[in-house]
């Protein structure tokens, strides 16, 4: 085979681009970034090893080899593991394999300061590869794929293209050869790399060697391990310092902070297994795409198994980040098992359970941190009232909201310690936005009571709180609901019976005014300042989500809607008085068509004909300026 010419995939381009001419100082990612590659590669080799045991010789350790080389001015990091074909150096170091490398670049494209931080995420795009351009300024790939005999280079300056050829390899592995930049030659102190390896790399389950000292010419280099290979988590936590757990964190998760929190466990009953579970501090980019990668990894008696384990962990913990170790499994199991096994449910269940534990004890001990926490990763946390029950009460304990009458988040449980003696349930309001919310008409009553309001404006609030009906014995009620019963003294409800009585003619009128709009007009309880508002029946779909949905889907039926008013409004009462008369009816008409285009805007919707609004509020202003110049006059 001659030399091939590939051109890199355009993304790939853009991603070196900003690699090569980065002024980024903290250059020394590249290291770790290969490093993980190559203990993958050992991972994957050891695996395929349990089901195809030719692909391991009897007695061949595993392990990764980083040589500096002062005269040729080339780092290479070697390992013997999975190795690539000629196929796979193509895709792997040509293509992009999923959306990581365009959210990479959006990451990339803002502040500098941002660019600063993100660089050091490079790994978690998927893209890690690619840090080696950092500090050198062409890269040699040589690869002998495990089962094969032919060796290929792949070869590249990072500028556009790449060439591929055959190669000679003596085993199966990869050799990364670096041939560094001018100004980075302190990557080839031996004394230089062995502490990176030292920080950095300690927990990786597999040796990796350097030289014992600086080469001298003619002397053979003798290598030694400098990490100590040994799985972390299999260690007692008394025998780990935190900076081991955050390096081990920062390797599993290509984070640059350290964890928020973590759980770090040994469960010994019907299965066995240890765990170490992380939450970060900031949410990944891919928190909320379609295909979010999920954080855990399956060893099988410290054997990497697979990794983004799905069966481990439900997507409402997708961030949860960590290594769980069965001694009980099969080595050789697949997906396919991993979905119907008893066994692998008992580990989910307990990695949802110490998962909630770390948060209720990071929500007790750090409120602080607790409450960044939630502002990054609420709303996912919050899907879990959806997808499992079973967890609602320990979900709901967790869940933090705004309020209508503090600052601040409150849980349920704050809520509870502040409500009136006369409050019997919890109240919340869902709209598009907080300020919307919050200066919605649906809540005057409930304030004028001092009772509080949640406030939520995701969009996911009004199906996620369908699922939590009841929280501490206390029914969790919408402001918004159609059937929302304020308690009252007989007297009032002795008073509501006799204005019903009076105003039945002024809600036919409404109703008559308003036919194609509303589906029914009815006396509110729940306003105090203004004339009106719009419920939704039973069933129905809050307006900002009907609006959502039918910008993605026009058959989506028109939900009529309830319109409220307040018979003790003093706007009410005189169209009620004017009513009494043909001649005001005609007039009144048109003013409750103003009422109701009014309860739109009050919520944020938009209203259904802006022009004939115009045209009435005109109308109105014009008489009401009349009135005020005879009145001055
Ligand atoms: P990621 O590790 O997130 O997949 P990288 O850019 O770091 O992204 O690596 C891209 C791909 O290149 C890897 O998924 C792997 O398939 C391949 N690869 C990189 N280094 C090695 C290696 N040392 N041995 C085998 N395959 C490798
Ligand atoms: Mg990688």
């Amino acid at each position: 085979m001659s030399k091939e010419t590939h051109a890199f995939e355009a993304e790939v381009s853009q991603v070196l681009k900003l690699v090569i001419n980065s002024l980024y100082s903290n250059k020394e990612v590249f290291l770790r970034e290969l490093i993980s590659n190559a203990s993958d590669a050992l991972d994957k080799r050891r695996f395929r090893a349990i089901q195809e045991p030719e692909v391991l010789a009897e007695g061949e350790e595993l392990k990764i080899q980083i040589l500096p080389n002062r005269e040729q001015k080339t780092l290479t990091i070697s390992d013997n593991g999975i190795g690539m074909t000629h196929d796979e150096l193509a895709k792997s170091l040509g293509t992009v394999a999923w959306s990581g490398s365009r959210a990479f670049l959006d990451a990339l494209s803002t502040s500098q300061d941002a660019r600063q931080k993100d660089l050091q995420l490079i790994g978690q795009f998927g893209v890690g590869f690619y840090s080696a351009y950092l500090v050198a300024d062409r890269v040699e790939v040589v690869s002998r794929a495990a089962g094969t005999v032919e060796a290929y280079r792949w070869e590249s300056t990072g500028q556009d293209k790449y060439t591929l050829e055959r190669a000679e390899r003596a085993t199966v592995g990869t050799s990364i050869i670096l041939h560094l930049k001018e100004d980075q030659s302190e990557y080839l102190e031996e004394y230089r790399l062995r502490r990176l390896v030292e920080r950095y790399s300690d927990y990786i389950p597999h040796p990796i060697e350097l030289p014992e000292k600086p080469a001298k010419e003619g002397e053979p280099v003798t290598l030694a391990a400098v990490n100590r290979a040994s799985a972390l988590w299999q260690r007692s936590p008394k025998d780990l310092t935190e900076e081991q757990y955050t390096e081990f964190y920062k390797h599993l998760s290509h984070d640059w902070e350290e964890p928020l929190c973590r759980r770090h466990f040994r469960i010994e009953g019907t299965q066995m297994f240890a765990g170490l579970l992380f939450v970060p501090k900031r949410p990944p980019f891919d928190l909320f795409e379609p295909e979010p990668r999920h954080g855990v990894r399956l060893h099988v008696k410290r054997v990497f198994v697979m990794d983004n384990c799905e069966e481990l962990v439900p997507r409402w913990l997708r961030f949860v980040k960590g290594v769980i170790d069965s001694e009980d499994l099969p080595l050789n199991v697949s997906r396919e098992v991993l979905q119907d096994s008893k066994a692998v449910k008992i580990i989910r269940k307990q990695v949802v359970s110490q998962s909630l534990d770390a948060l209720e004890e990071l929500a007790k001990e750090k409120p602080e941190a607790y409450r960044d926490f939630w502002k990054g990763f609420g709303a996912v946390l919050k899907e879990g009232l959806h997808f499992d029950p079973e967890y609602q009460d320990r979900i709901a304990k967790l869940l933090r909201f705004e309020s209508s009458s503090r600052e601040g988040l409150v849980s349920l449980d704050d809520y509870i310690e502040q409500m009136p003696a006369d409050q019997k349930e919890i109240y919340f309001a869902t709209g598009a936005s907080r300020e919307l919310v919050k200066s919605s008409p649906h809540l005057e009553q409930l304030r004028k009571r001092g009772f509080e309001v949640l406030v939520l404006f995701e969009a996911v609030d009004p199906f996620i709180m369908q699922n939590l009906t009841e929280y501490r014995e206390k029914k969790l009620v919408s402001a918004m609901a159609a059937d929302l019963s304020l308690d009252e003294s007989d007297s009032a409800d002795a008073k509501q019976a006799e204005t019903t009585e009076t105003s039945g003619p002024l809600l036919e009128h409404f109703k008559q005014a308003l036919d194609e709009q509303v589906g029914e007009v009815r006396p509110s309880k729940r306003l105090a300042d203004s004339p009106a508002c719009l419920v939704v029946p039973e069933g129905g779909l809050a307006p900002h989500i009907e609006r959502m949905l039918r910008a993605r889907n026009e058959s989506l039926p028109v939900t009529k809607r309830i319109l409220e008013v307040n018979l003790e409004h003093p706007l009410i009462q005189k169209i009620g008085s004017l009513c009494a008369s043909e001649a005001g009816a005609t007039a009144a008409a048109d003013w409750m068509k103003l009422v109701y285009d009014q309860a739109l805007l009050a919520e944020g919707s938009p209203i259904d004909d802006p022009g004939s609004f115009a045209k009435r509020m005109t109308k109105l202003m014009t008489i009401a300026a009349e009135a005020e110049l005879a009145h001055g006059a």
